[in-house]
């Protein structure tokens, strides 16, 4: 199964298809698309930048393209939860984009907006509706919204949905579901609650496994900085001054720690713009489309709100806090290198910041190796030279300035990695592996 061709979708899919220049499927949909245009259900283990909007959203229209039917006033067909605006966002205008040549509606419904909208969509009629789970429900209670006609459901970004304490919603949302319908089920990880969640959506689905490290991780070359905690900004200025740092994603732990790396570049003449979960949906979005045409350099951006960010072209993803949950870390860096685009991720770890460094190294396991550099960016140019720095190259660059003692227990962490990739450390090896194995255990 090599082309778009192959899979059987109808001409006008075929057509939108070719308008993006899709010449062959991702991994996830050369996998998932034969099986879900077949009916079964699908299990999709893998994180944004994969595709995978595609491998659901192609596979349902080529449905509702072969059924060709008028939508009903309140009563959508294709049901798709997201956890966060941005996403459902993000996924409502890959369904346009696909489905461009298809006479098909499509509502979306999220929070933190006025409902008039989105009400008035519902009773005009559409095919598909795109929602996050919290103003579904308040839809549906008020009776706007009937899903007793649901024939697709696709529940994205699962482990998100529960993270963000959506699970009691969703619950809610799937007892008013038809009994017969096909189901896409998608999660970057596969905890045991998320487990327990896909056995109670899905019959006798199709597991589709991309490998979060084969997908974005590889093709990243992967940094980190052991600095002090006041070299943080000096450090970041130095990246995104740069030559070849044309689009930065900036990651903090803190709203307001967003607002305060926002604030020093913008001051320091580099266009900045933050997003967070204390910004209104316009804000946010005028942000990210500032960001998207350039007209920003940097983004900077908790997490939450960096869920669903689809940015083409983001040569740099850096890390101004390591996250607390490692599973972030890779959502994180898949933002550069998307869809087979190289990229580069540099992590700022200080002293207290090296037990989540660990946990992150556990989590990637030696097949990636984590570069580190022992100085605190001091200049641009030394970014400049860090392409020919290959991936799996631990060799330390020289440096100017040597570490200071309160920062020799970097080693500890350098000691795990070799020039092979291979932990040195029988034990350490012996963790890393187990972890992984749970990881692996739980996805299945
Ligand atoms: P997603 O994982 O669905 O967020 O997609 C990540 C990016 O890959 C988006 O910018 C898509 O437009 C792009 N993309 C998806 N499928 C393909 C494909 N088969 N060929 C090229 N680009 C793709």
């Amino acid at each position: 199964m090599k082309t778009f061709e192959d899979m059987g979708l109808i001409a006008p899919l075929q057509r939108a298809l070719k308008d993006e220049q899709y010449k062959t499927p991702t991994p996830i949909q050369a996998k998932a698309i034969p099986v879900a245009v077949s009916g079964r259900d699908v299990l999709g283990c893998a994180q944004t930048g994969t595709g995978k909007t595609a491998a659901f959203a192609l596979p349902i229209l080529n449905h509702l393209g072969q059924r060709n039917r008028k939508a009903v006033s309140q009563r959508p067909f294709v049901l798709v939860l997201a956890p966060t605006r941005e996403l459902a966002i993000q996924i409502s205008n890959s369904f346009s984009t696909y489905g461009k040549y298809l006479k098909l509606r499509q509502a979306l419904v999220y929070g933190g907006v006025g409902q008039g909208n989105q009400v008035r969509a519902m009773n005009r009629g559409a095919h598909i509706l795109i929602a996050t789970p919290g103003r579904l429900l308040d839809l549906m209670n008020q009776g706007h919204i009937d899903l007793a006609q649901i024939e697709r459901v696709v529940l994205d970004e699962a482990d998100r949905m529960l993270d963000m304490g959506f699970l009691p919603d969703v619950k809610r949302i799937l007892s008013r579901l038809p009994r017969s319908r096909q189901t896409f089920f998608f999660s970057a990880t596969m905890p045991p609650s998320i487990v327990d969640l896909a056995k109670r959506m899905l019959t006798q689905p199709v597991y589709v496994q991309i490998q979060s490290n084969s997908v974005s991780v590889d093709k990243i070359e992967q940094k980190v900085l052991f600095l002090q905690r006041d070299e943080k900004h000096a450090s970041l200025r130095s990246i995104v001054t740069a030559d070849d740092a044309d689009k930065v994603l900036v990651f903090t732990r803190t709203k307001r720690g967003a607002d305060v790396v926002a604030r020093k570049l913008d001051q320091s003449g580099i266009k900045t713009k933050a997003i967070h979960g204390n910004k209104s949906q316009n804000a946010r979005q005028h942000a990210l489309e500032a960001f998207r045409k350039h007209h920003v350099q940097v983004l900077v951006a908790t997490d939450v709100a960096a869920r669903g960010i689809d940015v083409d072209g983001i040569t740099h993803v850096v890390n101004f806090d390591i996250p607390v949950d490692p599973e972030s870390y890779v959502h994180r860096i898949g933002r550069t290198g998307r869809a087979g685009a190289s990229g580069i991720a540099i992590s700022f770890c200080t002293e207290n910041e090296r037990r989540e460094l660990r946990e992150i190294q556990k989590l990637l396991g030696s097949k990636v190796r984590l570069i580190t550099d022992h100085s605190p960016a001091s200049s641009g140019q030394r970014h400049r030279s860090s392409r020919p720095h290959a991936k799996g190259s631990t060799t330390p660059r020289s440096t100017s300035r040597g570490l200071s003692s309160g920062r020799s227990s970097t080693r500890s962490f350098t000691q795990a990695s070799t020039a092979s990739g291979k932990p040195k450390n029988k034990r350490k090896q012996r963790k890393g592996r187990n972890a992984r194995q749970r990881v692996k255990q739980a996805s299945k």
